[in-house]
């Protein structure tokens, strides 16, 4: 374990994570769908999303990316010095997975990362790096970070791992660039994701709706979101799948 002082910023020594990948391109979904990001994919998950009691397969988008030792091990200097490189200092910066957020090392890596950020750029729209998390690691107490925040609904096969105290968490914060995220299989997951959202008062937080390729169409999840009516709501296809196919790297 990596022992590090976040008040004061003395590192004895920097965390080191394995990363899967770093690249830069456009962000594929949410709020910022179409924003020049670099990406910062961390390795390792143990949700299997799919996969469900009734046999139906996993649909992880980043499956190569699911080992915890898979990629290539680097500290944080490290990771900001990549980042660096693509001389694109105001823009966003997305820490993806895998689940970025999942044991403490990579807590601690995405803690301190994010912080280094935030010191360097503090006053741009993108300070804080944008962390796309599973639902299941609490998030409350993290500091400059921006949170997409996965809710797995019944068809993902893992919503009894949610965390759901983040909610409460998100909903105080009230920071504008958070949003939380439903990925639909079928109508029953879109009607339990409006059960959420209304148990948990997350009306006016930004919530994001994206069908589960070659499941549900994104017709059809368009009809739904129009007819519930939610404000804050928007569908969310992937537009990196539609500019340049279901590859790696873009
Ligand atoms: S939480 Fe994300 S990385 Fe993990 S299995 Fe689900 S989709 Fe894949």
């Amino acid at each position: 374990m990596s022992h590090w002082k976040q008040s004061d910023t003395v590192f004895m020594s920097e965390p080191s994570v394995h990363i899967s990948e770093i690249f830069y391109s456009l962000s594929g979904e949410g709020i910022t769908a179409g924003v020049p990001t670099v990406f910062v994919r961390l390795s390792g998950c143990s949700l299997r999303c799919g996969v469900t009691s009734d046999g139906r397969k996993l649909w992880c988008d980043t499956p190569y990316a699911l080992g915890p030792n898979t990629g290539e091990k680097m500290n944080v200097s490290e990771v900001f010095a990549r980042v660096e490189q693509f001389g694109v200092a105001e823009t966003q910066i997305l820490l993806s997975g895998g689940e970025p957020l999942e044991g403490e090392d990579k807590r601690e890596f995405c803690a301190l990362f994010s912080e280094r950020v935030w010191k360097k750029r503090h006053n741009s729209l993108f300070s804080s790096p944008r962390i796309e998390t599973n639902g299941r690691e609490p998030i409350s107490g993290l500091e400059h970070m921006v949170f997409t925040l996965d809710y797995k609904l019944p068809g993902s096969g893992m919503e009894g791992e949610m965390f759901l105290e983040n909610f409460t968490f998100l909903r105080e914060r009230k920071n504008s660039l958070d949003e939380i995220k439903f990925v639909v299989r079928d109508r029953k997951d879109f009607e339990r994701s409006l059960e959420v959202i209304h148990s948990y008062q997350l009306q006016e937080m930004n919530l994001l709706f994206s069908p589960v390729e070659k499941e549900c169409t994104g017709a059809d999840l368009a009809d739904w979101i129009k007819a519930a009516g939610i404000p804050n709501s928007r569908l969310s296809l992937q537009l990196h799948k539609i500019l340049w196919g279901n590859k790696r790297g873009v």
